[in-house]
């Protein structure tokens, strides 16, 4: 099943590179990718990660923009 990857058990991501098209399976982990029958089509990019990596900040910056609605609750941790 892609859902998991079974090298390491870790829960893939579907990244979406075509809307026309069924997504690929991201192991953050074992950063590679996986298609729809669990089949390693590649490795994670430098580039692709360093774009992710940019995306993920541009969101927390988001959520800290438009934020104190959603900030954490405080000492939840
Ligand atoms: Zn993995």
């Amino acid at each position: 099943m892609t859902l998991f990857c079974k090298q390491c058990n870790e829960r893939r991501l579907p990244i979406v590179f075509a809307k026309d098209k069924a997504p690929l399976w991201l192991c953050e982990k074992c950063e590679n990718f996986a298609d729809g029958v669990d089949t390693i089509i590649r490795e994670l990019t430098k580039e692709e990660k360093e774009e992710m990596k940019k995306k993920l900040d541009d969101f927390e910056k988001d959520a800290v923009q438009t934020g104190e609605k959603l900030s954490r609750r405080k000492g939840v941790n």
